[in-house]
């Protein structure tokens, strides 16, 4: 059997030893087929290592993992609440046959290490359960894999799970239930921007109003939130202005429309629901708030009908939070918090992240690393969000100077805080550091 001959057979049946973390074989078209490759992949000695190396993903909270295998040996790469961190590598020796057990796993040929083979397999963990999608391919110096961990997202459920701060949500409530008028999520790809919709929709008064949302089905699906009703659309194919038109007919209080590509159908959705006395919610690619003004600008939406309807920007990037059990406190710089906009004398101190190159025992040896953040020094993601109602000047100025910074100060001057100043809330908090907060500003 060629299988037995590439795991080789060093030690009897070892599926029973190793790290709690239960494997199942999943991708092959009978559960007959699929119960053989459990058994076949159950026989190598590998099969402790792939439970050890799926241990480790999962306590570090892992969601995607990226395993080079070249001539040296095998890189591994953690991606860790949106962020990438290098590992220690592996030998060819025990990573060739673990590979070999997780392809026997997800019904691909082992022996193939050239040719792109896709697949998935199951595991379970501390009553966890995963969905592990496999992507291996040859590349110019060996072969590159790509684990995929379906479960390992954090859910998040309501405004409060986000981190939106009390007096914020308020606003946003009371945005969201007014009758008519134009509102709008932005957020980078990746930013979290399904997840704050449903969030912010479930907070909604969906059972007083009717809520129709009109959705590209060539884009992000909308996430699914009780009592609003979704009609499909594909672009190519179906007459949007005519879809509209059925919908109106419908007489929904709420409309929304995410993504919305076709200017013209903007144009038209916008001047209908301000004439018809409706509220359009809809979302876009941007950066900050005032920039998600300027794309619907660029966008070339009608200016004086923009401006009439809008009721307020939701803008939103993530950050990762500190680990609460490994932080370290520190006191800023006087001139540095001054610098902040923050009053030096009421912050007593900022947390960072533990350093494992400079934080040391107190025998002045290194420490082992965090068990709760597996030595990262962050645990998962909160949202920083701000929240644009535009005042009398900033429509003005839209209107009349329609630039990012200008735009920027104006909002300031009327009372805006940016996502640097709602930032700072989590930091003085503790929730983050200051250096993570750059960081995701900046990208
Ligand atoms: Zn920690």
């Amino acid at each position: 059997m060629v299988f037995k001959k590439l795991f080789g057979r060093k030690k009897k049946i070892t599926a029973l030893e190793g790290p709690p973390v239960k494997l199942g074989a999943r991708g092959a078209p009978t559960q007959a087929e699929n119960q053989a490759n459990l058994v076949a992949a159950r026989q190598s000695p590998a099969f402790v290592t792939v439970k050890e190396w799926l241990e480790d993903i999962f306590k570090k909270r892992a969601d995607q993992v990226v395993l080079d295998y070249t001539a040296a040996g095998v890189a591994v790469r953690y991606q860790v609440d949106g962020l990438w961190h290098a590992m220690p590598g592996r030998d060819r020796e025990s990573g060739d046959p673990a590979l070999a057990v997780m392809k026997k796993l997800a019904n691909l040929n082992p022996k193939e290490r050239r040719a792109k083979q896709q697949g998935y397999f199951a595991a379970k963990y501390l009553q966890l359960e995963f969905k592990i999608h496999l992507t291996a391919e040859g590349t110019k110096n060996g072969e590159r894999v790509l684990l995929e961990i379906e479960g390992a997202e954090v859910k998040f459920e309501t405004l409060d799970d986000l981190g939106m701060r009390e007096k914020l949500q308020e606003q946003l409530k009371e945005i969201l239930n007014q009758p008519s008028g134009l509102f709008v999520y932005s957020a980078l790809p990746g930013g979290g921007l399904s997840t704050t919709m449903q969030g912010t929709l479930r907070a909604t008064d969906r059972y007083l109003r009717d809520f129709v949302a009109l959705v590209d089905k060539t884009k992000e699906p909308l996430p699914y939130v009780e009592n609003i009703e979704i009609i499909e659309y594909d672009p190519s194919s179906d007459d949007l202005q005519e879809l509209f038109r059925s919908v109106m007919l419908k007489e929904p209080d709420v409309l929304i429309i995410p993504h919305i590509s076709d200017p013209t159908f903007f144009n038209q959705a916008l001047e209908q629901t301000i004439a018809e006395e409706k509220l359009l919610i809809t979302s876009l690619r941007a950066k900050d708030a005032v920039e998600a003004l300027l794309r619907m600008l660029a966008m070339k939406i009608n200016p004086e009908k923009m401006t009439q309807a809008l009721r307020g920007v939701l803008c939103q990037r993530l950050v990762r939070k500190l680990c609460l059990s490994c932080r370290r406190p520190y006191k800023p710089n006087p001139q540095l918090l001054q610098k902040l906009g923050l009053p030096p004398e009421k912050i007593q101190h900022f947390f960072r992240a533990f350093n494992p190159k400079t934080d040391m025992g107190e025998d002045g040896k290194p420490l082992p690393p965090c068990e709760v953040c597996g030595g990262l020094g962050y645990r998962e993601r909160t949202a920083v969000f701000e929240l644009l109602v535009p005042r009398e000047g900033l429509k003005r100025a839209l209107l009349q100077q329609p630039r990012l910074e200008v735009l920027r100060q104006i909002a300031r001057q009327e009372g805006h805080r940016g996502l640097l100043e709602e930032g700072l809330f989590h930091v003085v908090r503790g929730n983050t550091s200051l250096d993570e907060l750059k960081r995701a500003l900046q990208t």
